[in-house]
């Protein structure tokens, strides 16, 4: 079977990756008829606009994407093109495996977690006020009024909302993944302590929800505070975890950062009937074009791909490729080196070309 799968290089170091990836699942034989589309800087320069309709309706079409990176402004400019693609298409959930790896600079050892994020609400909903903007002084002169607490006149504000709906399908996008994976236990992560009404309704929620899996996969409740300290403590304790956007936004770059840091960490962002995959790290712009980052989160991201599209017997070959070469740790990237000035390091392309060549 051809399947039809839409590729955004992104910017930044974004297409060197991509297309590393790209070759890497071509050479497992999977028969792919890749559609480029734009999003970023380079779909506002040729279209105009930083998320162009057109790109949105080749993944509605295809059901997947392979995503490169794409920058985003810091504090002031447009908001993430890569928040917006998940907003646009209901992505509603945002799974981070992080996972040891053989060869892999790191402080732990057969790490094996599993993050799921909720992707849609909590403060990236978006719905920021301005400081010092009529509509953001009423907001705060409402806000006074109604809860009788007061708010700085030259505050900014983000809204947080979460909801019974969006938290009861990704608690059971977390069991249910569980399940398939073969999982033990899925720990809900909250702060539930103070914020009642928000990280409070996740944690009922998910407690209703888990009760329809008892027996089959056990449930654990914990703090977010408390959490960033267990997993550095005792890592090998957690399984799958479930947690509203930020803290799941924050919480997976410590995971990735167990199993030695963002170069090997991959993303797939899911909804109910289609998937973007892309790599945690952003386009670190610093290293644009130089064919020098390491692959093997796109590289991964794309073996969640292949498992998506029900390719599991390819996806298998391609993560054994990847193992492989990085326990072999010659034809790799400076970064799993043990000196990073080591000059027998390849490039992007090179460590491609190594994993195709046992494939
Ligand atoms: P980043 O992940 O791009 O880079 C942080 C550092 O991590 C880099 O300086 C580099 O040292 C290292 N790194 C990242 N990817 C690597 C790789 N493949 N190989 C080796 N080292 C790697 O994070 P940032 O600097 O905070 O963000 C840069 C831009 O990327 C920003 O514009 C940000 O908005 C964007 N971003 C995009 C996404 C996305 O597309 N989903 C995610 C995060 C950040």
């Amino acid at each position: 079977m051809k399947h039809k799968i839409t590729l955004i290089p992104g910017d930044g170091i974004g297409p060197e990756v991509a297309i590393a990836a790209r070759r890497c699942i071509d050479a497992t034989g999977v028969k792919i008829d890749w559609e480029e589309a734009l999003a970023g800087q380079d779909a506002l320069d040729k279209y105009g606009e930083l998320l162009p309709q057109k790109t949105l309706d080749s993944i509605k079409k295809n059901k997947a994407c392979l995503k490169g990176p794409i920058s985003t402004p810091i504090g002031t400019g447009f908001r993430s093109v890569n928040v917006a693609i998940r907003h646009a298409l209901d992505l509603y959930a945002c799974l981070r495996p992080a996972k040891s790896y053989v060869g892999v600079k790191s402080y732990y050892k057969d790490i094996d977690l599993v993050v799921v994020r909720e992707n849609s609400e909590d403060l990236y909903a978006g719905i920021e006020f301005e400081e010092g903007k009529p509509e953001t002084k009423d907001l705060i002169a409402q806000i006074e009024k109604s809860s009788k607490k007061n708010i700085r006149p030259d505050s900014g504000i983000s809204i947080k909302p979460i909801s019974k709906f969006a938290t009861q399908r990704i608690v059971k996008f977390a069991f249910e993944y569980a399940l398939k994976a073969g999982r033990k236990k899925v720990t809900v992560v909250t702060k539930a302590n103070i914020m009642k009404f928000t990280d409070g309704l996740f944690l009922n929620t998910a407690r209703e929800v888990a009760k329809t899996y008892e027996g089959k996969i056990a449930f654990e409740e914990a703090l977010v505070d408390n959490m960033a300290m267990q997993l550095v403590q005792k890592p090998k304790n957690y399984d799958v975890l479930v947690l509203p956007n930020l803290y799941g936004d924050i919480l997976s770059d410590l995971c990735a950062g167990l199993v030695g840091g963002l170069g090997i960490a991959p993303g797939a962002n899911i909804g109910d009937d289609m998937a973007v995959f892309e790599a945690v790290h952003g386009s670190a712009p610093k290293y644009k074009g130089q064919n020098k980052v390491n692959p093997v989160a796109m590289i991964l991201s794309g073996v969640l791909m292949l498992q998506y599209i029900k390719e599991e017997d390819a996806a298998k070959r391609l993560e054994n490729a990847v193992k492989k070469v990085i326990a072999e740790g010659k034809s790799v990237t400076y970064d799993f080196k043990a000196d990073r000035n080591d000059p027998s390091a390849v490039g992007t392309s090179g460590m491609a070309d190594a994993i195709i060549s046992l494939l």
